[in-house]
């Protein structure tokens, strides 16, 4: 036991001096104003505090890719040196209407992770004030730099749904989600809460499960982790 824990550490400690971590941060609202009735707090960043932010990383010295390739280099790279840092927006909200403009104009890639049922427009998850994009936003968002994944059909948590329900709602999104022109066969878990059981169902369905623990990703481990920003 005490001679495993040891082959352990030194293991950890020999990855992390090859490979240089990939920073997935996860987003909501990214805009100049915060609206109460339509926003949580935790869920919203001033536009110019984001921007800030993506300057500091910037000067850091890392370098803006898409989930996918983030993705490749943690399945593939046995040495990395280079700093890269990937954004990802939960929920789908409106308010990307805001942000993903300047993105796009920085040449920054993003993925979108939705709940396919609020984009009817008429939906939502607590009240009726919540804006997300519509059906025919999304299907706009055909910019290379864009990806669009999974957050299931609802923003339901994994670990409260049956296995029947977990299954119907992943079916629902896929079924609406895979035409889009950048789609990718990615899960956000809602509110990152996975189970055992869960995380069998997600692989079942080849969709690459992503969470929201917190650390930084070194290589491929089953799933990717994310920060928030
Ligand atoms: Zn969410």
């Amino acid at each position: 036991m005490v001679a495993n824990e040891l082959i352990n550490i030194i293991q950890r400690k020999w990855m992390k001096l090859r490979l240089e971590p990939i920073r997935v941060f996860c987003l909501h609202h990214v805009c100049e104003h915060f609206d109460a009735d339509t926003m949580y707090p935790c869920d919203w960043m001033a536009l110019d505090a984001f921007k800030k932010k993506i300057s500091e990383l910037r000067n850091q010295g890392y370098q803006f890719i898409s989930l996918t390739v983030a993705y490749e280099h943690l399945k593939k790279d046995w040495f990395r040196r280079k700093k890269y840092a990937v954004l990802t927006f939960d929920d789908g909200y409106k308010s990307l209407n805001e942000v993903l403009p300047w993105l796009e104009e920085q040449q920054i890639p993003a993925t979108l992770f939705i709940n396919g049922k609020y984009l009817d427009g008429k939906s939502y998850r607590e009240t009726s004030k919540e804006q997300y994009l519509t059906y025919d936003e999304l299907f706009s968002l055909t910019n290379p730099l864009i990806e669009i994944g999974h957050h299931g059909w609802e923003h339901t948590v994994a670990t409260e749904m049956t296995e029947e329900e977990l299954l119907v709602s992943l079916q629902k999104n896929i079924e609406i989600l895979s035409s889009h022109p950048r789609y990718i066969p990615f899960w956000a878990y809602t509110y990152g809460i996975h189970d055992k059981n869960s995380d069998v169902i997600i692989k079942h369905t080849n969709l690459i499960p992503i969470l929201v623990a917190g650390s930084k990703n070194y290589q491929w481990k089953e799933n990717i982790d994310r920060e928030l920003m």
